[in-house]
């Protein structure tokens, strides 16, 4: 163990006294509150997550009552949130939570692992949190401190780089206080040891920090190299007719799954509109004499990790409505709103509602 271990836990206990943030999952034990806080955090920073959580707890203020809810709600709670696998996979957590342990979070470290859509870290937290285990969280800000308190070279996202962060975290961990520890070293990564600016300069484990400087602080933690990313092109159809458009759910194992949307056409490349015109009389809702071309909107970018999605909208008028695909709704735009839909597609409807008011 190393000589510091010690005098870091009690640095940081002193400054979390001090400094903590007021957060309102910390007042509870309830650690289905506390999975839901930490499952919404994955996703977003706190601020932007607190609304997300209250509205949440407010709709299912029980794991029993999540359990029992229905998918569309669920997602159209989650809109804005991404990673829509996410709140799919807690539908399924909560299942199990209810089915298979009477509506009460385990307490084994493996029974709480194996549920849906929870990893390492949210297993850690549940039970530190919930029931004051000594596990360790291992998050990113974890990872950052400690990559910089030790200098590691080993970048973190290699399976040794995680097994070193998982053994430091766990070999520091405060085992008379694992939640209020893990806490401590979170929020310390969140507001003094940051990622872009960190304050070497006031920072209480500078003593004990092998980096101790804000500008060469910036070099950890070392990373293998970054991931591929992805284009692809989506045309989305606003096939209307009258006050009405047809929309769709996505139903492929891809990004969005169980959100709903314009019928999609995606391609390849970003084709010009003289190239699409050919793969609009190709989509079965469209047969041709069927319909009359509106207008193309210009293209727009929505990153995601791994992708970058294009997309634009292609605007159509149905002269006639025969299509058979059992699978298209057609909508009043204005209830379209009680959909959960992908962020492109709820700005394009935004805007189709400001200009029909
Ligand atoms: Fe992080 Fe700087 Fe503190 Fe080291 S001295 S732990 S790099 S803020």
């Amino acid at each position: 163990m190393n000589k510091n271990t010690g005098n870091i836990a009690r640095a940081l206990a002193h400054w979390y006294a001090e400094y903590k943030r007021d957060l309102p999952w910390r007042d509870t034990k309830d650690a289905y509150a506390i999975w839901l806080s930490e499952i919404i955090l994955q996703q977003t920073r706190v601020d932007q997550g607190l609304p997300y959580y209250y509205r949440f707890i407010a709709q299912y203020p029980t794991v029993y009552h999540f359990a029992a809810a229905s998918q569309d709600e669920v997602l159209k709670l989650w809109q804005g949130l991404g990673y829509y696998s996410r709140a799919r996979n807690m539908q399924v957590a909560a299942q199990t939570v209810v089915q298979e342990y009477g509506g009460v979070f385990p307490v084994d470290y493996n029974q709480v692992r194996a549920l849906k859509g929870v990893g390492d870290y949210t297993t850690a937290a549940i039970l530190s949190f919930a029931y004051n285990l000594p596990y360790a969280v291992v998050d990113g800000n974890v990872m950052r401190v400690f990559s910089r308190l030790y200098a590691i070279e080993e970048p973190i996202d290699t399976a040794l780089g995680k097994k070193l962060m998982s053994k430091l975290a766990q070999e520091h961990l405060d085992e008379a206080h694992p939640a209020q520890h893990n806490q401590a070293i979170m929020d310390f990564g969140a507001l003094v040891c940051t990622p872009k600016a960190p304050k070497c300069d006031v920072c209480p484990l500078r003593q004990m920090c092998q980096v101790s400087d804000s500008t060469l602080a910036l070099s950890f933690p070392v990373k293998k190299g970054k991931v591929k990313i992805n284009s692809r092109y989506f045309n989305y159809i606003v096939a209307r007719k009258g006050g009405a458009a047809l929309l769709q759910r996505r139903e492929d194992k891809d990004i969005w799954q169980g959100l709903y949307e314009f019928p999609l056409l995606e391609t390849d490349e970003k084709l010009s509109d003289v190239d699409l015109l050919p793969h609009l009389k190709n989509l079965a809702f469209l047969p041709s004499e069927s319909f009359q071309l509106q207008r193309i909107s210009s293209w727009n970018k929505q990153v995601l990790s791994h992708q970058y999605i294009y997309y634009r909208f292609v605007y159509v008028e149905l002269l006639t409505l025969d299509y058979t695909n059992d699978a298209l709704m057609l909508i009043d735009l204005h209830d379209i709103t009680n959909f959960a839909v992908p962020k492109p597609v709820e700005k394009e409807i935004e805007q189709i509602l400001s200009e029909s008011l």
